[in-house]
């Protein structure tokens, strides 16, 4: 149940320092402290230590609904900023459900960067509603999501690639980035070797589905 999560009321009220005990030190209050990258879905982290040393100045956090999962990706990241002063110390885990507390952490068009990297198919149809891109959830990301600010998503399902490049194409706040501006960002290529998951289908050759939209100013 969710009762085990800790959740914050408002965004405002969740003390990020704790979560960057280090990078945290030099802000007075709660809510100073930006996080501008979310990993939905972070499993094991692979993706925040492999963006880290590309965007010293960014805070980024995994969200992680597996309790042991989400420690583990928080004592990386620990152990990493010990070992690398300064490079990993604006990495971090929580352990929620995003599909239920998104706004509780973040406030409106505060986030630059919201990535889903192969997330759970859920293939029969009836499950098609735990999906984490779905028509009534698009509306939190493009809340969070500041105007010009990029969602990621990547799978190795075709089915599921269609089904989240459809839901984003028909939402008024979202329009896709042509093949060209998908090339040129620097992150795209962090995206399908940079996880756990991914750097599986690559091993196997396996086909990806990559699609990255831009929240635009839609009727919010
Ligand atoms: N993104 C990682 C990667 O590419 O290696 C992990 C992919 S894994 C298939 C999907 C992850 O999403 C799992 O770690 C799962 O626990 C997490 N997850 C599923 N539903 C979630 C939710 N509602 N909130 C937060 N995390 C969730």
């Amino acid at each position: 149940s969710d009762a085990q999560f800790s959740v914050p009321l408002r965004p405002d009220k969740y003390d990020w320092r704790i979560l960057y005990p280090s990078a945290g030190k030099s802000y007075r209050s709660l809510s100073d402290l930006q996080v501008k990258f979310v990993d939905v879905g972070c499993g094991f982290g692979g993706l925040l230590v492999k963006i880290a040393p590309a965007f010293p100045h960014h805070f980024a956090i995994g969200l992680e609904i597996r309790d042991k999962v989400s420690q583990y990706v928080k004592e990386r990241c620990k152990a990493l900023c010990q070992h690398h002063k300064g490079v990993y110390d604006k990495i971090s885990c929580i352990r929620t459900n995003s599909m239920k507390f998104l706004p509780n952490f973040f406030r409106k068009g505060q986030l630059s960067k919201l990535f889903f990297l192969f997330p759970d198919p859920h293939f029969k149809t009836a499950n098609h509603r735990r999906r984490i891109i779905q028509r009534n959830l698009l509306a939190e990301y493009a809340y969070a999501l500041q105007i010009g600010g990029l969602l990621y998503t990547i799978t190795d399902v075709e089915e599921l690639g269609s089904w989240m490049s459809d839901k984003l194409s028909v939402h008024p706040c979202f329009q896709q980035l042509s093949a060209e501006e998908v090339q040129n960002d620097p992150v795209v290529p962090n995206l399908c070797g940079g996880t756990e998951e991914g750097t599986k289908v690559k091993r196997n050759e396996g086909a990806t589905y990559l699609t990255v939209f831009r929240r635009v100013s839609g009727p919010m």
